[in-house]
């Protein structure tokens, strides 16, 4: 089983023949018999010391079954040994946060980065002194104390690419997180690069179809325990119904991505001919920072586009309000296709000076291409374009 086609499918359903089921079992315990106290209390010093299971669960907050059963799945798809999963996207990255703060008190992080991680980083709410630099001031702006560095490539929102290589190097012996939300292990695979923990909002592709939050955390098992001790106590889990959720859009995972990454593709092409787009940011046309890294690190450009509109904020807000098979929607990674504002949404959090300096300007709007035929999506995109270009000549 060593194709990831075939992994999507398989991994973590490896026991349905002896269990005698053809789906996974959902156990929504909360808590569990302990008729024998030596094993109950051997059990509770595992799984509270970060052991990946026990002869006895305990409690939900220590472990479910179901749950384990996609981290297991996940890890297989990452090339990690283990993931340990949360309750969103963001819980995984406070979690890890967390867990780094235990050993120190700075982080180096390179931007541009998700709103919110961005965000919780600046908040100083995890104790730790966030610095932002560039990629290549990491090995120079390295402390005694910096205890993990954090990436994000592609980057979120204007889908610039990080020097995964590159970066581990110039960490040295600093843990090195990659948030591989956009790529998915479908197209980049950290580990294989050197990265120590490979970060996913699961709320995205791996769940795939907009109806679960989740996040994950994939590395060694040596650091998994920790996070699973910050998670046992913490309490940022993730429920047994959408861990099954989650488990349940893996087989599609590959199909849904490459069909996505087709179709962005072609809007990509599109947009980039069209009069009223000043700039479309994809990999592998030239716009993006770090383009040239899409062939030593990715197989692919991925299924997320940024496109800036000459008209600025009004243009941006008017293709929004006219999209109709496209929704008007943050997130991303569903089999449906979202756009959004970054300025006005997800990246709302940052000052403006940040925004700008990561390309985030007011007329800026990123696409999420889904799995429905690209004349479609085009089509939906060339009359909210139109109808922006109709409002100019109203108003002229
Ligand atoms: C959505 C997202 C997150 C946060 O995940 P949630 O599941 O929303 O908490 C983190 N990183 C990236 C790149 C994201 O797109």
């Amino acid at each position: 089983m060593s194709h990831l086609d075939t992994l999507t499918v398989h991994a973590g359903r490896e026991d349905f023949g002896k269990l005698g089921v053809h789906a996974p079992p959902i156990d929504l315990s909360t808590t569990y018999p302990v008729a024998d106290l030596a094993v109950g209390t051997a059990s509770f010093d595992a799984l509270v010391g970060g052991d990946a299971s026990a002869p006895n669960p305990i409690y939900a907050r220590l472990h479910n079954p179901t749950v384990a059963r996609v981290e297991q799945a996940l890890a297989q798809l990452e090339g990690s040994e283990a993931c340990v999963a949360y309750g969103s996207g963001m819980a995984a990255l406070t979690a890890l946060l967390m867990s780094a703060r235990m050993r120190g008190g700075h982080v180096l992080v390179v931007r541009p980065l998700y709103g919110t991680s961005d965000h919780l980083l600046v908040s100083g709410m995890t104790g730790l002194e966030a610095e932002f630099v560039e990629a290549g001031e990491i090995a120079t702006r390295k402390r005694a104390d910096t205890v993990l560095v954090v990436i994000e490539t592609p980057a979120n929102p204007t889908l610039g690419l990080v020097d995964i290589r590159a970066v581990v190097a110039a960490a040295g012996d600093v843990p090195v997180v990659v948030d591989s939300t956009f790529a998915t292990p479908v197209l980049q695979r950290p580990m294989e690069l050197g990265a120590t923990y490979v970060l996913h909002s699961a709320t995205k592709f791996l769940g795939g179809h907009g109806d679960v939050i989740a996040g994950v955390v994939c590395c060694s098992e040596e650091n998994a325990k920790v996070l699973r001790q910050v998670r046992a106590v913490t309490g940022a889990l993730l429920h047994p119904l959408a861990a099954y959720l989650l488990h349940r859009g893996l087989p599609t995972l590959t199909l849904r991505v490459e069909r996505a990454q087709h179709n962005a593709g072609i809007l990509a092409q599109r947009l980039a001919a069209h009069p009223k787009v000043a700039r479309v940011f994809y990999p592998g046309m030239g716009t993006v920072a770090g383009d040239g890294l899409l062939a030593s690190q990715m197989r692919g450009p991925g299924a997320l586009l940024a496109f800036e509109l000459h008209g600025g904020h009004a243009a941006a807000a008017a293709v929004m309000s006219r999209v109709r098979l496209i929704t008007p929607a943050v997130s991303l990674g569903s089999v449906d296709s979202l756009i959004q504002h970054p300025a006005g949404l997800t990246h709302r959090v940052l000052d403006e000076a940040t925004r700008q300096a990561c390309g985030i300007t007011a007329g800026l709007l990123r696409l999420s291409a889904g799995i429905e035929h690209v004349d479609d999506l085009w089509a939906d995109l060339e009359q909210a374009l139109d109808l922006e270009q109709a409002l100019d000549l109203e108003k002229a």
